[in-house]
């Protein structure tokens, strides 16, 4: 079975078109981790795209903060500014879609999570001791998350806990040892690289590949300028941060 995971579309059409033309045919199943709602202008078509086109779904801490799960005072500025917008924005019919969406799903062949094992909704994986801790917590060997938008693969083998950045076209060896993987974000990427992330998860040969594909970030941009979301929101996708 190959897999394409997705994680943090974060209401980026133009970012989700261009990873699902890229990534045609390459998978058997989708998995989104999460993060469909908060800081882009389209988070109504986000939603009914991945309705459609994915497997498996989980809800992220923006998308918890949407149906009003959580509530925005654990938000930056700018992030609970995004949310409100979206609540007041989204249709009654995509907030009832994401509700019953789950921060982890324990059922599949690796585990899933948006934020981490320890805590599915809020850790940012960014570090080996974090990342140490997380795995001690797990209990598949291999395990996916998103959250930090930033694409990043940590494994034990034998002692200690090992981390590299993954950029376009790196490939992990899944074979031996334990994983933490991350694909990286498809709607606001924050490792320097603009581009949307997506991650191909082949568990027939249990191999990993990092993807990006070049999206239109001025289009991105100009719908969240238009929608009166805060200008920073728009600005740091043509950083990558
Ligand atoms: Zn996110």
């Amino acid at each position: 079975m190959r897999y394409l995971i997705l994680s943090d579309v974060h209401g980026n059409l133009d970012a989700l078109d261009a990873v699902l033309a890229d990534a045609t045919g390459t998978w058997d199943r989708v998995i989104a981790l999460g993060d469909l709602a908060g800081y882009g202008a389209e988070p109504d078509l986000c939603v009914e795209l991945a309705l459609g086109r994915c497997d498996v779904l989980l809800a992220g801490n923006h998308d918890l903060a949407v149906t009003g799960a959580l509530s925005l005072e654990e938000f930056s500025p700018g992030a609970a500014a995004a949310a409100r917008w979206t609540r007041e924005t989204i249709s009654e019919r995509n907030l009832e879609a994401l509700r019953p969406l789950p921060p982890e799903n324990l059922e599949q062949e690796v585990g899933l999570f948006h934020a981490s094992p320890r805590d599915p909704i809020w850790e940012y994986v960014l570090s080996t001791l974090q990342a140490e801790l997380c795995l001690d917590a797990q209990r598949h060997r291999v395990s996916l998350v998103g959250h930090s938008h930033v694409a990043l693969a940590f494994v034990r083998r034998g002692e200690g806990v090992a981390g590299t950045a993954c950029p376009n076209g790196a490939r992990a060896d899944l074979r031996e040892g334990k994983w933490i993987l991350n694909p990286g974000s498809v709607g606001q990427p924050r490792d320097g690289d603009p581009r949307a992330a997506y991650l191909l998860l082949d568990l027939d040969r249990w191999s990993a590949t990092w993807q990006r594909v070049e999206y239109d970030i001025a289009a991105a941009q100009a719908a969240i300028r238009a929608a009166g979301l805060p200008d920073s929101l728009a600005d740091r996708l043509e950083y990558g941060q």
